[in-house]
């Protein structure tokens, strides 16, 4: 061990969520200390080293129900021309897609944490949780000089395979109930030189072999900003030619914000056990081997790639589900398709229920039923974010609360910044910090430390709102 650290909050992850409750934190605790932890060089966590993108999405039908922390990051990278903001997603998968530059975000979330005064620690890998009685006390950080400890009154997981909360014994699960089989991983792709030009026309020339949105072929060749999902038939000449070989039945990519260039999610490994080092090393080469076989096939194959290159893979594979922490509630399908709201939601989201098969080449859709309030947005717990082992730890992002199917719907990247804000809030008022109660700000105000069930739900919400987050909740 080298070394002794004490913090406020601790936040481990710096992906959406680790970020957005990292800055949650520091705005709720002003000259409080607040340290981000993450095993890699750079943040953005999965939409940065997996090369995910576009954010999906801050809309429902009728309005928009993600803001905050989360449209602020999407405001600087706008400002910068590094995302052209919501757009139509022209596959009419929802109803906006939100692209971005993995470069940029990496230096605006960089910034914004230096200006809210977080601590980072980069290069820092969680190994370890000491917990005493209920309380997590310190937490083991592996780096090449060696270990430290770090500690502090709460702590946030915001790992999205809830590596923190499994070290200090909270129960979770993985997977799906009949076999314990996850979402698959895909490893993601960025290629350049793509003639979008020809991959419209070639579209609206076959549109029977697209998933299009309402705006029809007319939407896509207006499109500035393109989603691709199709080319059905091409790819299934190719796979049985043998050409490749991968559980797909889809051609899907999304544009950047920079002209001719698009990231591609198209491998899949499906059938992952576990988490362990074996397992990810053998998905690694498995999904390796299938982007360059695509590749090839879509120089070769497909309309206006004929001159494409592969430029960037993922740092590492994306994995769309991991650990589920067992929380003090449980979302479910029904909660998310219902869109049925609770009195201490901290976040909504209207993004369906998306499952990739775990060991086969299909997706489940599932809609969120508008009914009769006339809402297609569910409202997500703060419970979810809570856990009966550790009291002074919350968990946010891909790993909160949930079933196997109501996860494919909280695992996106807007609703885990949304989640990830009230996570580091939570934290914050659980390490004694008042927040703001109505408009009289007391955020300096001091209480003794509590659990994060103990937190005032209300007054959590009061300061989100006061934040800029949208919780779909009328407290004026
Ligand atoms: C293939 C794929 C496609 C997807 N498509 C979309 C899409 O189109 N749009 C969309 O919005 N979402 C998409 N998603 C989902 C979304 O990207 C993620 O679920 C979301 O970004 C997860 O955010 P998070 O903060 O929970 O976790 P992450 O982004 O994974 O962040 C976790 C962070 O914690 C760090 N970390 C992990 N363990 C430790 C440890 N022990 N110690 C220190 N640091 C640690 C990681 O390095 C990482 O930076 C996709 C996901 C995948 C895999």
């Amino acid at each position: 061990m080298t070394g002794d650290r004490d913090y406020d909050v601790i936040v481990v992850g710096g992906g959406s969520s680790g970020v957005a409750a990292a800055l949650g934190a520091a705005r709720t605790a002003p000259g409080g200390r607040v340290l981000l932890i993450e095993r890699y060089g750079f943040l953005g966590g999965t939409l940065t080293a997996a090369l995910v993108a576009p954010m999906m999405t801050f809309h429902s039908p009728k309005e928009q129900v993600i803001r905050g922390i989360a449209q602020e990051i999407v405001d600087i990278l706008m400002a910068r021309g590094m995302s052209p903001g919501h757009v139509y997603d022209t596959t009419g998968y929802v109803p906006t897609v939100t692209p971005f530059d993995a470069e940029a975000l990496k230096e605006v979330e960089l910034e914004l944490l230096g200006a809210a005064g977080v601590d980072l620690l980069l290069h820092s890998q969680v190994v370890g949780a000491d917990v005493q009685g209920h309380r997590l006390c310190s937490i083991t950080v592996q780096g090449k000089e060696g270990q430290s400890r770090f500690s502090a009154k709460s702590f946030v997981d915001a790992t999205g395979d809830g590596d923190l909360a499994y070290y200090a014994g909270v129960d979770y699960e993985f997977g799906r109930p009949a076999d314990n089989l996850p979402q698959p991983a895909t490893l993601k792709f960025k290629m350049i030189n793509v003639d979008i030009e020809a991959v419209k026309n070639y579209a609206a020339a076959h549109p029977g072999e697209f998933r299009l949105g309402e705006r029809g072929v007319k939407g896509l060749l207006e499109a500035r900003h393109i989603s691709i999902c199709g080319f059905f038939s091409l790819l299934e000449e190719a796979k049985r030619k043998g050409e490749i070989n991968l559980l797909r039945d889809q051609v899907l990519f999304f544009s950047t914000p920079f002209p001719g260039e698009v990231i591609v999610n198209m491998s899949r490994v499906a059938n992952l056990k576990d988490l362990s080092s074996a397992t990810l090393t053998k998905a690694e080469i498995e999904a390796r081997r299938q982007v360059h076989e695509l590749v090839a096939f879509m120089q070769r194959r497909l309309p206006g790639f004929a001159a494409a290159r592969l430029v960037a893979t993922g740092a590492q594979i994306g994995l769309r589900e991991s650990r589920r922490i067992k929380g003090l509630y449980r979302l479910s399908a029904e909660d998310v398709l219902s869109g049925r709201t609770f009195a201490d939601q901290i976040a909504c989201n209207a993004y369906p229920i998306d499952i990739h098969s775990p060991d086969g080449a299909g997706v489940v859709t599932m809609r969120i039923n508008e009914g009769k309030s006339g809402r297609a947005y569910y409202g997500i717990p703060y419970r979810c974010l809570l856990n009966a082992q550790v009291e002074n730890l919350l968990v946010t992002g891909r790993a909160i609360s949930t079933t196997h199917e109501a996860h494919a719907s909280t695992r996106l990247a807007p609703v885990c910044m949304a989640v990830g804000q009230a996570a580091g809030v939570g934290a914050a008022m659980a390490a004694g910090y008042c927040g703001r109660s109505g408009t009289a700000a007391k955020a300096t105000e001091r209480r003794k430390p509590m659990a994060a069930a103990e937190v005032d739900v209300a007054e959590l919400q009061r300061t989100l709102m006061a934040q800029g987050a949208e919780l779909g909740l009328d407290m004026a």
